[in-house]
C-alpha cells in the first residue's frame, strides 16, 4: 500500500495527458488537487470523477499565458485547502517543425505557454511558498531538450530554458524553503501531437508515439516520487523515457 500524500498540489495542463494522469494518481493517494487548464468541461468531469472516488479536487479555468489566471489558481488552493505545497507547471504545447518553416506565431506561442507560463506560476506561487516556509515547484520539461533532434529545436529551446530557470532558482533558494524538480519525459502517449501544424511532422510524431510511447501514468508516478520525499530531500531532475527510445 503506497504512503498517503497529504499535500495540496496545483497542476496546470490538468485537462489531458500527463497533467490528468498526475491529478488522478495524486488524488487517489490522498492529495488535494487544484486543477487548471483552458478546457473547463474536461476539468470539471475529471474533478467530479475524483470526488466520486473519495478524492479532494477543485478546478479553475487557467490560461497560463495570463498571469492573473495563475494568481487565481494559487488563491483557490489557499482558500479551499489553506495552503499550496506543490505547483506542477505542466501545461505545454509542441508546435514543432523545421526552423526553416519560419512559424513565428508557433514559436511565440510555445515560448508564451512553455516558458512564460512557468514564470507566471513562479510569480504566483513563490510568495505563498515563502510565507508558508515551504513549497515545491515541479515542471514538465522534455528529453527533447537533452537530445536535440530535427524539427524540435524551438520546442527543445523552451524546455531547456525552463530547465535553466529551475537551476537558477534552485541556486537562489538554499534557505530550505523551495524544492524544484524538472521532470523530462520522452515519448508519452497523449494529445500533444495535435498541436503540430506541419502535417508531415505531425504524422511522424504520431507514428513515433504509436510505436514508442509510454503511458502518462508512468510520468505521474515519477512526479509522485519527487513530491513524496521528506522535506530535506530534493529530487532535482528525473528523466523518464520509453526503454526503446534512442
Ligand atoms: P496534452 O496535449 O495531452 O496536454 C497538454 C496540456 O496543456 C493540456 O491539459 C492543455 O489543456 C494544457 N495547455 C495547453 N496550452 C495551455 C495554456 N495556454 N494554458 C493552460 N493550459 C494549457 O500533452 P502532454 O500531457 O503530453 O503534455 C504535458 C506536458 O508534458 C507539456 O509541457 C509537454 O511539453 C510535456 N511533454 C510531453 C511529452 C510527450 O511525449 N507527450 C514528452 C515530453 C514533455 P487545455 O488545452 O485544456 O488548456
Amino acid at each position: 500500500m503506497p504512503a498517503i500524500i497529504d499535500q495540496v498540489v496545483a497542476i496546470t495542463g490538468a485537462s489531458s495527458g500527463i497533467g490528468e494522469a498526475t491529478a488522478r494518481l495524486l488524488a487517489a493517494r490522498g492529495a488535494a488537487v487544484v486543477l487548471g487548464a483552458r478546457r473547463t468541461d474536461r476539468l470539471d468531469r475529471l474533478a467530479a470523477d475524483l470526488r466520486a472516488a473519495g478524492g479532494r479536487a477543485v478546478t479553475r479555468a487557467t490560461d497560463v499565458t495570463r498571469r492573473e489566471d495563475l494568481e487565481r489558481l494559487v488563491d483557490l488552493a489557499t482558500s479551499e485547502y489553506g495552503r499550496l505545497d506543490v505547483l506542477v507547471g505542466n501545461a505545454g504545447i509542441a508546435r514543432t517543425g523545421p526552423v526553416a518553416d519560419l512559424d513565428v506565431a508557433g514559436w511565440t506561442q510555445m515560448i508564451d505557454v512553455n516558458l512564460v507560463g512557468v514564470l507566471h506560476g513562479i510569480a504566483a506561487a513563490l510568495p505563498v511558498f515563502r510565507r508558508q516556509g515551504h513549497g515545491h515547484l515541479v515542471t514538465t520539461v522534455s528529453t527533447s531538450g537533452l537530445k536535440i533532434v530535427p524539427t524540435q529545436a524551438v520546442y527543445a529551446a523552451t524546455k531547456n530554458a525552463v530547465r535553466t530557470l529551475l537551476e537558477g532558482l534552485r541556486q537562489e533558494s538554499t534557505d530550505g524553503v523551495l524544492r524544484t524538480t524538472a521532470v523530462s519525459p520522452g515519448y508519452v502517449r497523449t494529445e500533444l501531437a495535435d498541436w503540430i501544424d506541419n502535417a508531415e511532422v505531425r504524422e511522424q510524431v504520431r507514428q513515433d508515439m504509436e510505436r514508442l510511447a509510454i503511458a502518462p501514468e508512468a510520468v505521474a508516478r515519477a512526479i509522485a516520487f519527487a513530491i513524496e520525499q521528506p522535506e530535506d530531500v530534493e529530487i532535482g531532475e528525473i528523466v523518464i523515457r520509453p526503454t526503446v527510445q534512442g
